[in-house]
């Protein structure tokens, strides 16, 4: 560890795209301030279904998902949802995702994203045993669960290309899944097992990385929202939250779905759309799951997590709202017993339902990197459905590029500023 300290760096936004960049900062030497416009008791970075997903190679924008959304977007229970509007927005991100959800824009990124992941998943091992870490790591793979026949030939096909990729993947027939479940009936075709794929318990883990770099002497404010920005010859100078100011070397933006409207406010275009996800927690009094899984056609993530099970699930790409809609959280319940036969899940209270905005960039690339038209900043966020799985690789990256050294993965196609 480089205790000589480097200057100070100010990072906005406390989930796991700030508190891993603060964590590999303070391990420079760094002097690190946090702001948060939270507590930081709740984000996107808390009730996600906690996988760690090398298996997730393919952007959101890929070929089909633009017919298959509007077919979805007729149904109330369905996973994902687009709600129709005239903001400007909205058809401006719209429009960018039509353009690249193509198989040229899958190929060329595949491996950027596969190798980003790989990263970050080696570092998560680091950080849980380098710093005596908590948080449920476990490298046991994701299940990815089908019952149709269409759906086994896209997820084989899908495997075969992993395995292209030098993933560690297996295609199982639904004997060879039952055998890996062996305390909960299934009733599937078959699964793919992502061997690379790990999981992980959230909220331990966040609260673990805030009590290490609180320990390690990072200052954090919360509600403490950023309001303004000030810069001079191309250079962040500072940050306005209200009436207080905050002064550092470097800037680190993160920000999660809020992203752009921080952005904004330094004169920066960073496109996003929040893809509003529900998820809820089940005591199971018996069959115990020993992996986690996707339920394919359904697109509803289960994580046994903390004696629990997790189950998460919908896409709804709107302006930021904190409506709960619970058609679509009844959509993932009644997904359940189709591949969990003897999972008897009740329909949650409304007060139990968790919700949370996945950073959706328009390419569904990350945004890493520094900003060329403010020479001290750097970005770090739009991680989408893997934004958790992405925390440690963003916070290296950072790292890496605040002391102006080579990063340990290539991110020359997540520039922040490759919409502007
Ligand atoms: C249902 C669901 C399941 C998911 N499952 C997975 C999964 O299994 N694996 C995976 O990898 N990903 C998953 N994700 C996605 C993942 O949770 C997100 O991509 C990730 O948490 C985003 O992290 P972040 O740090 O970018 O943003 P956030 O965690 O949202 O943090 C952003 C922070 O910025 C703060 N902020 C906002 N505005 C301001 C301001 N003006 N000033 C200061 N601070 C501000 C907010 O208060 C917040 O604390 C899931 C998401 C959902 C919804």
């Amino acid at each position: 560890m480089n205790q000589e300290n480097k200057g100070s760096v100010l990072i906005i936004g406390g989930g796991i795209a700030g508190l891993c960049s603060a964590y590999y900062l303070l391990k420079d030497g760094w002097k690190v301030t946090l702001l948060d416009s939270g507590d930081l008791k709740d984000n996107c970075s808390y009730g996600n279904a906690g996988m760690l997903v090398p298996s997730h190679f393919t952007p959101l924008a890929a070929p089909g998902i633009v017919a298959q959304g509007i077919k979805w977007m007729f149904n109330s229970k369905s996973p994902f949802y687009v709600k129709p509007s005239l903001s400007a927005n909205l058809i401006s991100w719209g429009l960018k995702f039509i353009k690249h959800a193509n198989a040229t824009h899958v190929e060329r990124s595949a491996p950027s994203i596969r190798d980003l992941n790989l990263l970050s998943s080696n570092l998560y091992d680091e950080i849980a045993k380098a710093d005596d870490f908590a948080f449920e790591l476990q490298h046991k793979g994701i299940l990815m669960l089908y019952k149709t026949e269409k759906m086994a030939e896209e997820e084989v096909h899908l495997a075969e290309t992993a395995k292209s990729l030098g993933l560690d993947v297996e295609a199982l027939s639904r004997n060879q899944v039952q055998q890996l479940e062996p305390h909960a009936k299934l009733d599937v075709l078959g699964a793919v097992h992502y061997r690379c794929d790990g999981h992980l318990y959230p909220q331990a883990l966040m609260a673990q990385l805030i009590a290490y770099i609180k320990q390690k002497g990072a200052i954090i404010h919360e509600h403490t929202a950023v309001t303004g920005f000030e810069a001079k010859q191309g250079k962040l100078e500072a940050v306005i939250a209200g009436s207080k100011k905050f002064s550092a070397d470097k800037f680190v933006m993160t920000g999660g779905a809020w992203l752009p409207d921080i952005a904004k406010k330094a004169g920066l275009r960073i496109p996003l759309m929040p893809g509003k996800g529900y998820s809820f927690m089940y005591k199971p009094s018996e069959h115990r799951l020993e992996h986690p899984s996707l339920l394919v056609e359904a697109r509803v993530a289960v994580t046994p997590m903390n004696g629990y099970i997790r189950f998460g699930g919908t896409m709804e790409l709107a302006a930021l709202n904190n409506k709960v809609n619970m058609n679509r959280v009844q959509g993932i319940v009644d997904a359940i017993p189709h591949y969990y036969p003897e999972l008897n899940v009740d329909m949650p209270a409304k007060k139990d339902v968790w919700f949370g905005f996945r950073p959706c960039s328009p390419d569904g690339l990350p945004y890493l990197g520094y900003s060329k038209q403010l020479k001290n900043l750097i970005v770090a966020g739009g991680g989408g459905m893997m934004g958790l799985s992405l925390g440690p690789a963003y916070g290296k990256v950072v790292s890496e590029l605040a002391k102006e050294q080579q990063t340990s993965a290539d991110v020359s196609l997540f520039s922040p500023e490759r919409f502007a």
